[in-house]
């Protein structure tokens, strides 16, 4: 997400989104849907349960696990690579990459013309059906990189 949206226009995008794939609009899901794109570097279910719990005391974190998997269900949100470690949430939706710190897991978003046109190589497409092109870079963050 480059742009910064107002909570507002978070709202009426997930109203949106809910309408496009058939998904009953909640209070506790609209909630979920403005922390999950508020917080930036691609949060698991328990980064997004801490928040929310502080808005919705009484919330179980089953309630928000399962509300996340069925906005990556529906569509409305993507599941990033886990690595072996719990699933990461993205709600964008449009083309980009990831930039992946292997040391404190950040997962930064980034956009670039020139990998969004990558070729993918013939031996993939001959045995694969290949729907979405990411290029995942590692390393170092700008914050673990100073330590
Ligand atoms: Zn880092
Ligand atoms: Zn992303």
């Amino acid at each position: 997400m480059e742009v910064e949206l107002t909570k507002n226009e978070i709202i009426d995008m997930f109203h949106q989104l809910s309408k496009e794939h058939g998904l009953k609009i909640t209070p506790q899901r609209t909630i979920i849907y403005q922390e999950l794109l508020k917080t930036k570097y691609h949060p698991t279910a328990d980064d997004i349960y801490k928040r929310i719990i502080k808005k919705i005391p009484n919330i179980s974190f089953d309630t928000v696990n399962r509300t996340l998997l069925t906005f990556s269900k529906i569509g409305i949100t993507n599941v990033v690579e886990g690595y072996g470690q719990p699933k990461r949430y993205d709600p964008d939706m449009e083309t980009h990459h990831h930039f992946r710190c292997i040391q404190c897991n950040s997962i930064i978003d980034f956009h670039n013309k020139d990998f969004d046109n990558i070729t993918v190589p013939e031996e993939i497409n001959k045995q694969f059906t290949v729907i979405n092109k990411k290029v995942v870079l590692e390393g170092l963050c700008s914050k673990c990189k100073r330590r």
